[in-house]
Formats: structure tokens, C-alpha cells, sequence
């Protein structure tokens, strides 16, 4: 029998740190995953790295450069004559970026000295691991400590099941050999997003049904009715309080059937991708008597540290409560890790960016201006648009803004929203803000190299205070 400090059930972006870490500090570390690809090859990194933030993002990218190319590079003086995608060769590029990942891993395992194991981890009574080989064969393995990441599954609509042609998840609609001449979207949170954006840009006719009223409802409120417009500028039709209930499939596509405020509606598609949120994932995690509770909504119970209440088991990531995010699953499997080894170690739940890498980027962190008006504290508000950035006029990027949110009496930071290019890398300042509790005056006194996008942070802090100085403050 194997016997291991920590064993990481789930490779995953909060899995695999937890293990590199758990070998950073000279544990004895094992870390199981099962994730295979559909050419049903093995692969460590989980969602994320397989089918979720980095093939997405190469496919954004890839679509981003043939929308600019059609529409703007004509505005730089640049002439291209007709724009043409290669979507095999878009895809292969995408493949590799992927395989790149995560072949990483494996590499990052050996430095920190982490024996990776691929197949199926149990967790079973007294914290031993039942390890599942690739070939079937079992073994059992004991561990002082057991990190639970085994991550989430899409949601299916039961009136619409999966079938991999027709109707696909996420994973799935990464991965299409063509590009579809009609798409459905179930769903417009963060992938239903950034899936049609990419299949819009490819040259899609795509429809986004939506069976809330309010559109985007976690950002903040002035972002959200920016991002409604240039959604809709780029040609994607959002029908908002629509909600699918069904679809009748036919080999010349797919009726979706949907009830708006009007009645019964129907639309015809090529293609569905349902991307109405992910659920935790626990099939065959758990044997008999292990003590550890799942909640009603299908999550492992954990406390703030991630402890599950069965002594020296822990949970991390998706599969325990709080946003699906890689970044946050990777510092909760980071802290852990570390508490483990008997260090301080804890996560900011109030610092965790939301980024969503469409064309204008969106990013935030922190209360919105909603959710700052109902705390019943008093706030000011300061903002600046990208139109009055130099930089972002000399990138032909001037959509969008930045919005600091502030407490008026200690001039605390609450909240920052950016709508706008590299929203997603400019959260960051805000996040390094927020954790040192910085106020607005601290951003104010910052000095932002000029002429960077950066400096729309910093005017939207100083216009909070209205000093801005690069336009007129109201
Ligand atoms: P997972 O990544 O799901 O990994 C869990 C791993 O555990 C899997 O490999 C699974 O096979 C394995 N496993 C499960 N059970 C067992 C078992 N019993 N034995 C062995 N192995 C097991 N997040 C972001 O922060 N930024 C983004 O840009 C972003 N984009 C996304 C785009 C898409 C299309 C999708 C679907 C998701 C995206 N996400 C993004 C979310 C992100 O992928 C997840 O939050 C993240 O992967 C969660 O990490 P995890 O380690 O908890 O779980
Ligand atoms: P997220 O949870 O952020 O991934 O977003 C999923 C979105 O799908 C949410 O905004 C839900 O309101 C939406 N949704 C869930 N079920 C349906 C449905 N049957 N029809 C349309 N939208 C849905």
C-alpha cells in the first residue's frame, strides 16, 4: 500500500496547484485525475486547461483577429483584401495551445517532485484513496491528508439533452469542424458570451436566449447596459426573458421552443450550444461512511479554510461553494496546501476578479454601485471613458470605461468595473488596490506610465473626487 502525505483527488486548476504546492513544501504529494480527451488521450489540467478558459480564449483571440481584420484594419490604412478563415487550421492552433498546457503540467509535477496519477480516485473511509488505473486496476492508498478537486459538469436542459451534434455544451462548441450557419445560445452568463462572440465573429447567424429580464445581472449596472449595446452592435441577437423549454431536432436543424412575455415562440437553428451554468461534480468520489456532507445544491460542505469537517479532508474549487473560477479554485488549493505544512494561508472571497474576455473586455471586482447603494453605506462614484484615453485612441479601442466605487467616509475602494480593452489584465491593479485596502487617494497618488490604458484607472479614481484632469468631471 502507497502511503502519501497528501493525495489531490482532481487535477484540475485548483487540484494541480494544491498538489505543486503540497510538493513545494517537501510533502509527500500524489495527485489522481481521470479527465480524457475525445481522442481519449489522458491530460492533467482539468476544465480549464482541456475544455474551458484557455481553448476558449484561443478562439476568441483567433475570431477577434478575423473580426478586426474585416472590420478595422482598413481604419489603419491597412489592405487585406478579402478575409477568409481556415477554420481547420484556427482549430489546429487551438489543439496545440491546449496540448501545450497541459503536457506542462506533467513538467511542473516532476520539478516539484508530484507523482501524478491518472485514472479514478475514491475517497473511502479513513481517509484512504482507492486509485482506479487506466486499465481498470485498483489500488488502495492512504494518505495523511485528502484533497478533494474533482471540479463540475455542465448543466443539462432535460427537454433539450446533449446528443454531441446538434446540441452541445461548451466543450463541445469549442471544437466544431465548421462554422455553423445558424447557432443557438442557451444562457447569456459569462461562456454563452463568450461562445456566441466567437462563432458571431466567424460569421454565425446566433441567437442568445436568456430566460432572465435583466441582462448580465452580477456586473454592474452601467457595465451591463454598455455590454448589452456592443453585443448587440457585433450581431448578436439577445432575446432576454426567454426561457427554452424544449426543441423538436430534424436533419435540417433544430426548432427551439421558448416562452417570452409574449407566449410560446419558437426559432430555428443549425446548431445549440446550452451554456446554462455547471454543476459540481462528485459521481463515484465518495465511498460508503466517508462522513463528508454535500449540500442541496450537489457542493462538498466546506468551512472558510475549505475543511469538510471530516478531519484532514479538504475540498477546493468548483465543487465547493463560491465562483466557478479557476483563480479562485487555484488559491484555495494553494492555501490549503500551505495550511496543511502548518502555514498561515487564507483566501480574499472579497478580491476575486470576474473577467469575461469578450470584445469590449469586461472585468470587475468588489461591490457594484447596486450593491453598494443597498449596504446602506455612503458611496461616491468615479468613472472615465476609454474615448478620453490617448491609448486607447491610438488602438482604435475607445468603447467602454472604468468605474471605482468608494466608501465616502474613509474613501475605502469597494468596488472597480472596467468595460474596455484589456479590462481583464487592468482588474488587476484593482485587485492589488482592494487587497491592501487602498483607498481612491492611494490610486490617485499612483503614477500610471503615460499613455497606457492604466491611466484610465487612475483618472476614474481622481474623478471620484472629481479632480480628474484628462476630462471634465461630472
Ligand atoms: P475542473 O477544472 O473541472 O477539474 C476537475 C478535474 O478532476 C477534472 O480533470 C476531472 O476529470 C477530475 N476528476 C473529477 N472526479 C475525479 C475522480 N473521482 N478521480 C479522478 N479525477 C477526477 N474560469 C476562469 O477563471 N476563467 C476563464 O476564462 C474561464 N473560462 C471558461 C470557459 C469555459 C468554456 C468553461 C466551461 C469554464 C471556464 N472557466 C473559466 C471555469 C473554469 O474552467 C473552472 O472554474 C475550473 O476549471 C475549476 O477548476 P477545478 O479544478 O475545480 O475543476
Ligand atoms: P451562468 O450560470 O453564469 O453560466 O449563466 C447561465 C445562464 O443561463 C443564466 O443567466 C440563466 O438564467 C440562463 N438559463 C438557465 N436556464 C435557462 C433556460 N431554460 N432558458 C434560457 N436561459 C436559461
Amino acid at each position: 500500500m502507497s502511503e502519501y502525505d497528501v493525495i489531490v483527488i482532481g487535477g484540475g486548476p485548483a487540484g494541480y496547484p494544491a498538489a505543486i504546492r503540497a510538493g513545494q513544501n517537501k510533502l509527500k504529494v500524489a495527485c489522481i485525475d481521470e479527465w480524457v480527451n475525445k481522442d481519449g488521450s489522458y491530460a492533467f489540467g482539468g476544465t480549464c486547461l482541456n475544455a474551458g478558459c484557455i481553448p476558449s480564449k484561443a478562439m476568441l483571440e483567433s475570431s477577434e483577429l478575423v473580426h478586426r481584420a474585416q472590420h478595422e484594419f482598413a481604419t489603419h490604412g491597412i489592405k487585406v483584401g478579402e478575409v477568409s478563415v481556415d477554420l481547420a487550421a484556427m482549430q489546429k492552433r487551438r489543439a496545440g495551445i491546449v496540448k501545450a498546457s497541459t503536457q506542462g503540467i506533467s513538467a511542473l509535477f516532476k520539478a516539484a517532485g508530484v507523482t501524478g496519477l491518472q485514472g479514478h480516485g475514491k475517497l473511502l473511509k479513513g481517509n484512504k484513496v482507492e486509485y482506479t488505473n487506466k486499465d481498470g486496476k485498483k489500488e488502495e492508498l492512504t494518505a495523511k491528508h485528502v484533497i478533494l478537486a474533482s471540479g463540475s459538469s455542465p448543466t443539462e436542459l432535460k427537454s433539450l439533452p446533449f446528443d454531441g451534434k446538434q446540441i452541445v455544451d461548451s466543450w463541445g462548441a469549442l471544437e466544431f469542424d465548421a462554422v455553423p450557419k445558424r447557432l443557438g445560445v442557451i444562457g447569456a452568463g459569462i461562456i454563452g458570451l463568450e461562445l456566441g462572440s466567437v462563432w458571431r465573429r466567424l460569421g454565425s447567424e446566433v441567437v442568445v436566449l436568456e430566460a432572465l429580464d435583466t441582462f448580465l445581472p452580477a456586473a454592474d449596472g452601467a457595465v451591463s447596459k454598455e455590454a448589452l449595446k456592443h453585443f448587440k452592435k457585433l450581431g448578436l441577437d439577445i432575446r432576454l426573458g426567454a426561457k427554452v423549454s424544449g426543441a423538436d431536432k430534424s436533419a435540417s436543424g433544430v426548432k427551439l421552443k421558448y416562452t417570452d412575455g409574449k407566449g410560446e415562440q419558437t426559432v430555428e437553428v443549425d446548431k445549440v450550444v446550452v451554456a446554462i451554468g455547471r454543476r459540481p461534480f462528485t459521481k463515484d468520489l465518495l465511498g460508503d461512511g466517508t462522513g463528508v456532507q454535500i449540500d442541496e445544491r450537489g457542493f462538498i460542505k466546506v468551512d472558510h479554510d475549505c475543511k469538510t469537517g471530516v478531519d484532514n479532508v479538504w475540498a477546493v474549487g468548483d465543487v465547493v461553494r463560491g465562483p466557478m473560477l479557476a483563480h479562485k479554485g487555484k488559491e484555495e488549493g494553494v492555501m490549503v496546501a500551505d495550511l496543511i505544512a502548518g502555514k498561515i494561508a487564507e483566501v480574499n472571497y472579497k478580491t476575486i476578479p470576474s473577467v469575461i474576455y469578450t470584445h469590449p473586455e469586461i472585468a470587475w471586482v468588489g461591490q457594484t454601485e447596486e450593491e453598494a447603494k443597498k449596504s446602506g453605506r455612503a458611496y461616491k462614484v468615479g468613472s472615465f471613458p476609454f474615448l478620453a484615453s490617448g491609448r486607447a485612441r491610438a488602438m482604435e479601442s475607445t468603447a467602454g470605461f472604468v468605474k471605482v466605487v468608494a466608501a465616502q467616509d474613509d474613501d475605502e475602494i469597494l468596488g472597480v468595473h472596467i468595460i474596455g480593452p484589456m479590462a481583464g489584465e487592468l482588474i488587476a491593479e484593482a485587485v492589488l488596490a482592494m487587497e491592501y485596502s487602498a483607498s481612491t487617494e492611494d490610486l490617485q497618488r499612483t503614477i500610471h506610465a503615460h499613455p497606457t490604458l492604466s491611466e484610465a484607472v487612475h483618472e476614474a479614481a481622481l474623478n471620484a473626487d472629481k479632480i480628474a484632469i484628462d476630462f471634465p468631471n461630472r
